[in-house]
């Protein structure tokens, strides 16, 4: 699917003041408020035939059901400047996210709460007597300050419920022990001593109400926009490319891999992938929720997303078709060049590498480095989007002469 702007390859690096590298989150944010505070002319560029980035979506032609292309996307944000701009694009659904877990044979409430809790143990523990067994079960990691996710994780939940739901399911994402990831990967989950099961703890959350591509369309509307897809920044054969702009002294935001844009030349940084198999099922309903993990390890993948479930109003109103259903499963493996690079692994030897990377980046002429590749930062979409909007202010405003 294409963006209805993809015809606008005509255009020349010398018709526009800013020329921006991927149509992600970070790339159209930027667009959007040079355009909006700097009246520029921008440029996007991106290698793929679609707006969006990672979020991007498309409908399916069969069923109607809106699948995430990359990989299930929930917004969720407390960041009340985010918010307040997100809703300027889009208007957003009341979804909740919550997600369940198959462990041994059995289901169970993600994140861990109270409701996991006793399911697990066969009990009725109150939370009093919960953060108390907890507290237990962690040993020796409850009084330290956790320097990686296996200490963070013990520390939270306690050995027997970190073996049983996190271990593993660790592992098969990340190929890397847990005690040489970073500790933050883990705290993005909640735990709670009470039934609540909302997956995140933000003040609001919900998914775009026309689907995703409606909303980032939306945010480049703007004739002084124009947009060419399936253009490689490293292509030299297109005008866009990296030697051209560099010998133009032309502003450029960067939201590629930033190791590429240095053809790695002090190493690779090590990214995680996902694939996605596919299967179609002759139900209204496969899982009854929108999400479930497998904990063990003897399941090859680590979750199955059921997309229909994200939009039960669709459901309702007779957008989707009745009695069918699409069903993704991830499958989770270390990238390799060519791949989608999909999440930093960020061992300590990554973040010394990716500092030498940003030291290289922060001297380099009129050019930005953002967004999760060119940073190398496990964000979510919200924190993209914050980020864009300081890097417009710090940044980018001053090279457009604002
Ligand atoms: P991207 O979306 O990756 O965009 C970068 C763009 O640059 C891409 O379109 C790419 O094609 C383009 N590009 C790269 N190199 C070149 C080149 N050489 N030339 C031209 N173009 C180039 N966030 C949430 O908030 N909630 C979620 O539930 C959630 N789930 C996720 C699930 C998965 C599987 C993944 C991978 C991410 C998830 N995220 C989620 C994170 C979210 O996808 C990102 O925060 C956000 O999309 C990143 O935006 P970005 O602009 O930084 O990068
Ligand atoms: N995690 C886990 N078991 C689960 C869900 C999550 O061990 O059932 C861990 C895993 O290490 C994962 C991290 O918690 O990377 C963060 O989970 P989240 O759902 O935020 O991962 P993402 O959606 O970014 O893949």
């Amino acid at each position: 699917m294409t963006t209805e702007k993809s015809s606008d390859a005509q255009v020349k690096p010398e018709d526009v003041d800013l020329v921006i590298v991927g149509a992600g989150l970070f790339g159209l944010t930027i667009a959007q408020q040079a355009v909006e505070h700097a009246g520029a002319r921008v440029h996007i560029i991106d290698v793929r035939q679609h707006i969006g980035g990672n979020a991007y979506s498309y409908f399916d032609e069969e069923t109607g059901i809106e699948i995430h292309k990359y990989g299930a996307h929930l917004f969720h944000t407390s960041n009340k400047r985010v918010w307040d701009y997100v809703n300027r694009f889009t208007q957003f659904t009341d979804y909740v996210h919550r997600v369940y877990t198959t462990h041994e044979g059995e289901v169970y409430p993600l994140p861990i709460n109270l409701g996991t809790i006793n399911q697990f143990f066969r009990a009725s523990y109150t939370p009093t007597q919960a953060k108390a067994l907890i507290e237990e079960q962690a040993g020796r990691y409850a009084d330290v300050e956790p320097q990686n996710l296996n200490d963070q994780g013990i520390k939270l939940i306690g050995q027997p419920l970190y073996e049983a739901f996190i271990k593993n399911y660790t592992g098969k994402q990340w190929q890397t022990d847990p005690s040489e990831l970073p500790a933050s990967i883990i705290r993005r989950l909640p735990v709670r001593f009470n039934y609540n099961n909302r997956y995140f703890k933000d003040t609001w959350e919900g998914l775009p109400k026309d689907g995703y591509t409606a909303w980032f369309e939306n945010m480049i509307k703007d004739p002084r926009i124009t947009v060419s897809l399936g253009v490689d920044f490293f292509d030299e054969s297109q005008p866009f490319n990296r030697n051209v702009l560099a010998a133009m002294s032309k502003p450029v935001v960067y939201t590629g891999p930033v190791d590429r844009y240095f053809d790695y030349e002090l190493g690779e940084l090590k990214w995680r992938t996902v694939d996605f198999k596919e299967k179609r099922y002759d139900e209204d309903d496969h899982y009854g929720c929108p999400v479930m993990n497998y904990a063990d390890a003897d399941v090859p993948y680590t979750r199955a997303i059921e997309f229909k479930n994200f939009n039960p109003e669709r459901v309702k109103s007779g957008a989707y078709k009745p009695g069918r259903t699409v069903v993704w499963r991830e499958y989770s493996r270390f990238a390799e060049r060519g791949d989608e690079p999909y999440y930093p692994v960020n061992t300590d030897a990554d973040k010394t590498l990716y500092e030498q990377y940003a030291a290289r980046a922060a001297a380099t002429p009129n050019t930005v480095f953002g967004g999760r590749l060119g940073t190398y930062k496990y964000y979510d979409m919200h924190n993209v989007i914050d980020t864009a909007l300081t890097a417009y202010e710090q940044q980018v405003a001053p090279m457009l002469g604002k």
